[in-house]
């Protein structure tokens, strides 16, 4: 895939949940891996220790995404570690507690679009310019990480969080229209309820569980299902796939 050796793959919020089992499957299948984090520098840690003591080359990368202003530094640092990016993942999000729109701050609000939204709309335009053979790359692919939560609109739960990933549904069918003819693909996932720690930062820890009756799987996902999917878009297998959006969510 790479004329500098093995594929690189940077993951935002790379460190936990679905980006760290983005981390482990990927490196399991030979790409090298930037693991991106927030402020929890010892999970971050741990990913790189497993995927380097299993043979796999990793490095940690400490940026906010939601400081747009440190989104540029991330990708160079990649670019100057690993000398290129073959495949981003665009994965840090949050949530925020219940509660209506009536009812939130415009701080909640103003974080909830910085991260998921600024962030990734960011990150993705500095994958663009690694990537593409306008800026002297050779192509890519490009997972971005949506929630089902942007077709169902989550009323009463988190509107903002659904209209932040709203908009990444559509970054992701425009952006891949944009880039088709630079070798870069442009994908989405649309995890549904996955059994991971961003449920207990909403306040609502056992929130997979509990939801487990209205999903017809009756079970959530695990990191590792959104894992096998985001690889398989990241892959050669997925070569005529660009602007896809997948529901992986046991039918929700
Ligand atoms: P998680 O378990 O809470 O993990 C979040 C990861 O993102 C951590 O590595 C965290 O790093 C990082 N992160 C958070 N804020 C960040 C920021 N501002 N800058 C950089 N990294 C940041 O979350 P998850 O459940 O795996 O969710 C991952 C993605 O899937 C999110 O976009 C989420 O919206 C989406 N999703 C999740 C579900 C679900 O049910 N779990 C469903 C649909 C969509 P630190 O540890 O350093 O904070």
């Amino acid at each position: 895939m790479s004329s500098f050796g093995k594929p690189v793959l940077l993951v935002t919020g790379g460190s936990r949940g679905i980006g760290r089992a983005v981390s482990l499957a990927a490196a399991a299948q030979d790409w090298r891996l930037a693991v991106n984090y927030a402020s929890n520098e010892k999970a971050a840690r741990a990913v790189v220790d497993e995927i380097r003591v299993n043979g796999g080359e990793a490095e940690a990368f400490q940026a906010d995404v939601g400081d747009i202003s440190v989104i540029e530094r991330l990708f160079r640092a990649v670019k100057d570690r690993f000398g290129g990016l073959d495949g981003f993942c665009n994965n840090a999000g949050v949530v925020d507690y219940p509660a209506r729109l009536d009812e939130m701050s415009n701080e909640r609000l103003e974080r909830m679009f910085r991260i998921n939204t600024l962030g990734a709309v960011v990150a993705a335009r500095e994958a663009v310019r690694l990537m593409s053979p306008r800026h002297g790359g050779r192509g890519g692919a490009i997972v971005n990480i949506s929630s089902m939560a942007a077709i169902i609109g989550s009323a009463s739960q988190y509107v903002d969080y659904a209209a932040s990933k709203g908009a990444i549904d559509t970054l992701t069918v425009g952006l891949a229209r944009e880039v088709a003819g630079e070798n870069i693909r442009v994908n989405a996932i649309r995890p549904g309820i996955i059994d991971t720690e961003i449920h207990g930062s909403g306040g609502l820890p056992d929130r997979a569980r509990d939801l487990a009756h209205m999903i017809p799987m009756q079970r959530p996902g695990t990191p590792e299902e959104v894992a096998d999917a985001v690889l398989y878009l990241l892959s050669p297998q997925a070569s005529y796939v660009t602007g896809a959006i997948l529901n992986v969510s046991g039918g929700r």
